[in-house]
């Protein structure tokens, strides 16, 4: 007999490491100086000066042999290369649309669809905004309106799928404005900026019901929907034993049409498609794809770009797969939760977002505490994450004011397949510690502020 009675089996990553890339480790003074140099804005700091990256988990996952192996057969045609048609086939048969067009990555997609959809005086309802996907709409001239359950604007709500619609909020709004005024519902999963919450499988029936009886089209943003269909798999009933590309397909097949930005589910660098069943929607994006991106069989990326993309759906299905990732995530924030540190509940699916709200008190919204305590955890470890708030949020279109979300959060996204637990022990014992004096950290001042997505370039000086 072993001397403790073990309480629980592990998992372990469904990998392991074949090529290491040496991470350099810094000081105090020199993280200091870099934070200064940054204006106080973790998207401004050099990559090089970062000990552990959670900034976000965009493009910055790590390919398997499977994938890099691909890259070797990219087919650098400027028309009809064969990876183009290999891509184009799991995208038929992992999502489930006929026609697809590639794209540099995500926001590219946004953009088309934005345009061919869109008319200016439009509403377009959605669960939660995302910064890219809301830019875009609004450019397009539309209006974005937020439908998503009010449990989603609430950090310490447990509800299962805080990423659902309002079917009364998304009601209203259609019959104040009228159906015609509403191109398509813009539905994500998990929403991001809830805090990587999903919707169930249950509330996209209902909304698909709502939409059909009014003759509103739906838009998916597909690309977190691995983690989506995780949660239904483990989270709804009657979804135990569907795989994971079966619960994909069924999300997929209430929508007309999906837009991706390779760079999260399909773990790529780069790289982004949209895919549909609306042939009139497609020869439009196939065209003007032209203009902004590349020919439509390649959509400003290499050949390679596109096997490695084809080779990732294939491996994103993966049960183990998403798996680990998640099981990674999980194990960081109960890890934080076991010392009272205040995060967004549920666990998400693709980061930690810790409360700067509850964090720190004393901080008023416009002093930017979320902006402060991400440049905080910089200097204490040289973890970079990001913040999720007031920044974030940008100024309101008619009055030109700060917009005040509730939710006011840093966020520490976990790259795929890149990092170990020890990282994440490392990462939680910083932030514990900076908790441990967050009375001693102060506001910041905004000293520049760009038009347009302000949060990636803006600086800041400590009040
Ligand atoms: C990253 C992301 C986008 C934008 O995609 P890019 O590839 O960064 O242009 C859009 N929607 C969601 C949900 C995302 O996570």
């Amino acid at each position: 007999m072993a001397k403790k009675k073990l309480v629980k089996r592990s998992w372990a990553e469904p990998y392991k490491i074949k090529m290491v890339e040496p991470i350099k480790m810094t000081t105090r003074a020199q993280r200091e100086k870099a934070i200064k140099a940054a204006g106080y804005n973790t998207f401004l700091l050099k990559s090089e000066d970062v000990y552990i990256d959670l900034l976000t988990d965009s493009g910055t996952n790590a390919m398997s042999d499977y994938q890099w192996s691909g890259m070797m057969l990219g087919d650098e045609a400027y028309a009809g290369s064969k990876n183009f048609y290999y891509l184009w086939d799991n995208v038929k048969r992992y999502y489930g649309f006929k026609y697809f067009v590639p794209t540099h990555q995500g926001r590219a997609a946004e953009h088309l669809i934005s345009k061919i959809l869109i008319k200016p005086g439009d509403f377009i309802p959605g669960n939660m905004y995302f910064t890219t996907t809301k830019l875009h709409q609004e450019l397009a001239g539309g209006t974005f309106v937020d439908v998503i359950i009010d449990e989603a604007h609430q950090p310490q709500n447990t509800h299962p799928f805080k990423g659902n619609i309002d079917l009364q909020k998304l009601e209203d709004l259609i019959k104040k404005v009228g159906p015609k005024k509403i191109p398509y519902i813009s539905m994500a999963g998990p929403v991001n900026m809830a805090g990587g919450q999903p919707f169930s499988m249950k509330n996209l029936k209902a909304v698909r019901k709502l939409a059909d009886k009014y003759g509103v089209k739906m838009w998916l943003d597909a690309t977190r929907i691995t983690e989506n269909a995780y949660f239904i798999k483990i989270r709804e009933k009657g979804y135990k034993t569907k795989s994971i590309a079966a619960i994909i397909k069924e999300i997929c097949s209430h929508f007309e049409g999906i837009w991706v930005s390779a760079k999260k589910d399909l773990m790529v660098n780069i790289g982004g498609f949209l895919a549909t069943n609306n042939k009139r929607v497609f020869n439009e994006a196939r065209n003007m794809v032209v203009i902004y991106e590349g020919l439509h069989t390649y959509g400003g990326l290499a050949g390679r770009d596109m096997e490695a993309m084809a080779r990732g759906i294939e491996e994103m299905v993966n049960y183990d797969n998403i798996h680990a990732r998640v099981g990674q995530i999980e194990y960081f924030g109960h890890r934080l939760m076991e010392y009272d540190i205040p995060i967004v509940l549920p666990i998400g699916g693709h980061a930690i977002f810790l409360d700067a709200k509850k964090f720190l008190p004393h901080i008023k919204q416009d002093q930017f505490p979320a902006q402060a305590l991400a440049a905080e955890i910089y200097v204490d470890s040289g973890v970079r994450g990001m913040e999720r708030g007031i920044v974030s949020a940008g100024r309101d279109k008619k009055t030109g004011k700060h917009i005040y979300p509730n939710l006011e959060l840093v966020r520490l996204t976990f790259p795929r397949r890149v990092y170990t637990q020890a990282h994440i022990d490392v990462t939680f014992e910083s932030i514990v510690e900076v908790y441990d004096r967050r009375k001693k950290i102060t506001g910041l001042k905004m000293v520049y502020e760009p038009k347009y997505l302000r949060f990636f370039q803006a600086r800041f000086k400590k009040l």
